[in-house]
């Protein structure tokens, strides 16, 4: 099993990662969590075009990590033969957020539609709203959803996959929780966003300091890392952005309170498990 971090940046416009986004593969399956910005550039250069894509998974409706989904879906429409189906999951309202993508990209399909002889069908988008404890399949990989805690943002749902005695769970947004515990019970990995509370109590703008209160801090996601047990920490979502030189003063946030494996960096960074 492959995880790539294709965007490591957050809301905040990054020259240098793009928005929250990350790539799963193993022998059977390939799958995105989340499509933030810039998302296709990403996976392009980690060799994955949207046809080849089992499943997206979304862990909440925030913008930053939706805020591609309509590149992933005219990209995979465009570029996948008839029949191909791009199987979208996520929390309730997925649903009505592929509708209004799919609304909006309406003059986009009647010129495609027009243009191109050989393109006779629209967007072939299979949407599955799920809920915690729901389990169900992409490619090889099986795919069990847990409860996260972003409130005031819910629901949101965290994603972890099996796949050949192998798991990674993808933690999306969020506050330690015990629904996000019990996913990440014994898994391999565990990918989590976090924000530096430290940093971000510095940067005087009330909106930044709201953002203290529902997301991880590193620290957090350490100490969820341990009490899971888990093999290998991956952080991403880096707010303030992580700049060069700081890696191992954000690592060592997450080492004081895990002793596994921590990965970090810009976009791009894997690692095989
Ligand atoms: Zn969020
Ligand atoms: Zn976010």
């Amino acid at each position: 099993m492959k995880i790539t971090l294709l965007g490591t940046g957050s809301p905040i416009p990054d020259p240098r990662r793009a928005g929250p986004s990350t790539l799963v593969q193993t022998d059977g399956a390939c799958l995105l969590v989340d499509a933030g910005r810039g998302v296709l550039m990403r996976l392009a250069a980690a060799g994955v075009l949207p046809p080849m894509l089992h499943g997206v998974l979304v862990t909440h409706l925030h913008s930053d990590h939706i805020t591609d989904l309509n590149d992933v879906i005219t990209t995979h429409w465009v570029m996948a033969p008839q029949g191909f189906v791009l199987r979208i999951v996520g929390p309730p309202r997925t649903k009505e957020v592929v509708d209004a993508i799919l609304a909006s990209l309406a003059p986009d399909l009647q010129y495609r539609l027009d243009h191109h002889a050989d393109l006779t069908w629209t967007p072939n988008v299979e949407v599955t709203e799920v809920a915690p404890g729901d389990v169900f399949t992409m490619g090889s990989a099986t795919i069990t959803v847990g409860a996260t805690d972003h409130r005031p943002v819910e629901p949101t749902v965290a994603f972890r996959v099996d796949d050949g005695g192998t798991s990674v769970v993808l933690g999306g947004d969020g506050v330690p929780c015990a629904g996000l515990d019990a996913l990440c019970a014994n898994a391999d990995a565990y990918v989590q966003t976090v924000i530096r509370d430290d940093l971000v109590k510095l940067i005087p703008n009330a909106r930044i300091q709201d953002i203290l209160d529902y997301h991880s801090s590193v620290e957090q996601a350490g100490q969820t890392a341990a009490r899971a047990g888990v093999r290998t920490l991956v952080l991403t979502h880096y707010v303030p952005s992580m700049q060069p030189g700081q890696e191992d003063d954000w690592r060592s946030r997450a080492a004081a309170h895990f002793t596994g494996e921590i990965v970090l960096g810009d976009d791009l960074t894997a690692v095989t498990l």
